[in-house]
């Protein structure tokens, strides 16, 4: 699950076309007991929490930060296990942009008085002698013309330091200096690739001072930055899939998704080597099952650095391929003992984006009730689900909430994992699936031993 930073923010402003909502429609009232499992257990008696617990402690021997060689191996590993199960696979790679903080500086001169401004995060390299205006927040349409070919004094506060960046680079500025809002540090800002002048930040005292001077008439600074701006990377998502048989096919595409990639430094047990585990695991239970419908299972990288595997693939379908998929279940952060504090099921909760019910949270607290217990749903992102929300896709997360103490820590490793709640989750998730590939949906009302819906709560649970 990703934490939105300031770094993160570089993630921000992926444009995806929207769709109409899915086709699929939903079994209605069904009158077998809720209870009945006969129906899941060409799938559930087959997932072994064994298998998931082994992936994770494969997974979990390196970090696997999105660009590193840790992910590649994590990712060509996943590749290797969708291929031994007979899946076509993919390795799908895309360029992440990482900004460069090792012998960045900055220098600010003013009237022969040298500041020592922080250089923003990814700041462009460059060296400018200009007059500074002062644009006050830099909002949307409120930046005056007379900007151009000057350096832009901004305020912090309102949008966010991209926006306001981008806003006096329509204006044609060239350079930015940022003041704080509050307290006496300086130390924020952060730039986008291709955002290419040089920009740093002051504090709110010098800021307030060099808007004084201002008001009594025109000031020059001398603005440099060097060592700065972003590097590529190549991050990759792994994507496996299913065809049915040809006459049995229906078009539809159900998408099982977690993310492989760890944070800097951390194994990245539970975050989110379990979701990983669940998603080959049921791969592999359900590569030799009839369906009607496609299974798609994908491991997305760069998802710590802003969903950013995620939003490259959602951004490769087209509009007809996104339209043909009726669901996503993603799962992240599955497998923590030290996660769910004392809520039912373990903590286990579904998140959509909107905080309403969903195909795939109807399925999944059905499927609850028949396999374990019947589980919430609430509110939220941060996760994989967030795109194919987008794309007018039913999607839910699947984590375990409140997380753990060890969320984003080195201390997320192998032996805080809890093989029941792996079991329980991929169950769960695995017979949902299982509800809308299997050939007998969604004709289902015909079939006695299809599964009824059952009510399920919102909850307004906090993740941390
Ligand atoms: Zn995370």
């Amino acid at each position: 699950m990703y934490r939105k930073t300031m770094a993160a923010v570089l993630a921000a402003g992926l444009a995806i076309s929207v769709n109409g909502v899915s086709t699929y429609i939903p079994a209605q009232a069904q009158s077998a007991p809720a209870s009945s499992t006969a129906f899941d257990n060409k799938i559930i008696k087959k997932i072994s929490a064994d298998n998931m617990y082994n992936t994770i402690a494969t997974l979990s021997a390196q970090p696997r930060e999105a660009g590193t060689e840790g992910e590649l191996i994590g990712a060509k590993y996943i590749k290797g296990k969708f291929e031994e199960y007979g899946y076509e696979t993919e390795l799908q790679p895309f360029p992440i942009y990482e900004a460069i903080r090792n012998n960045v500086s900055g220098t600010l001169e003013i009237n022969g008085q040298s500041l020592n401004p922080y250089v923003f995060s990814g700041s462009y390299s460059g060296e400018v002698t200009a007059e500074i205006v002062h644009v006050g927040l830099a909002l949307d349409g409120q930046v005056p013309d007379n900007v151009k070919g000057k350096i832009a004094l901004i305020e912090r506060g309102g949008i966010t330091f991209v926006e306001k960046l981008q806003n006096v680079i329509d204006k044609g500025a060239v350079g930015v200096i940022l003041y704080n809002n509050a307290g006496t540090g300086n130390n924020v800002g952060v730039a986008d690739p291709g955002q290419n002048i040089p920009a740093v930040s002051i504090t709110r005292a010098q800021g307030l001072a060099l808007v004084e001077q201002l008001q009594k008439g025109p000031v020059e600074a001398h603005l440099k930055v060097t060592g700065s701006g972003f590097v590529e990377k190549t991050s990759y998502n792994v994507i496996a899939s299913m065809k049915p048989n040809k006459n049995r096919d229906n078009g539809q595409v159900v998408l099982v998704g977690a993310h492989h990639d760890s944070v800097s430094g951390g194994p990245g047990a539970n975050d989110d080597a379990s979701g990983v585990s669940a998603v080959l695991e049921l791969a592999r239970v359900m590569a030799k099952v009839p369906t009607d419908t496609e299974l798609r299972f994908v491991t997305f990288g760069a998802e710590e650095k802003g969903l950013l595997g995620s939003y490259h693939y959602a951004g490769t379908l087209s509009e007809e391929e996104a339209d043909n998929i009726v669901a996503h279940f993603q799962m992240d952060m599955i497998g923590s003992k030290d996660a769910g504090a004392d809520n039912p099921a373990g903590g286990l909760i579904m998140y959509t984006i909107d905080g309403q019910k969903n195909l795939v949270t109807d399925l999944a607290a059905a499927a609850g009730a028949r396999t374990s217990e019947v589980i919430p749903y609430g509110q939220l992102g941060r996760s994989d689900h967030q795109p194919f929300h987008e794309l007018g896709i039913p999607a839910a997360l699947f984590i375990h909430s409140p997380v753990e103490p060890w969320y984003h820590t080195p201390a997320d490793t192998i032996d805080k994992i809890d093989k029941n709640k792996l079991q329980q989750t991929a169950e769960i998730v695995g017979a949902s699936v299982y509800q809308i590939a299997r050939p007998d949906t969604p004709a289902m009302e015909h079939a006695r031993v299809a599964p009824g819906p059952v009510p399920y709560e919102f909850e307004d649970r906090p993740v941390q």
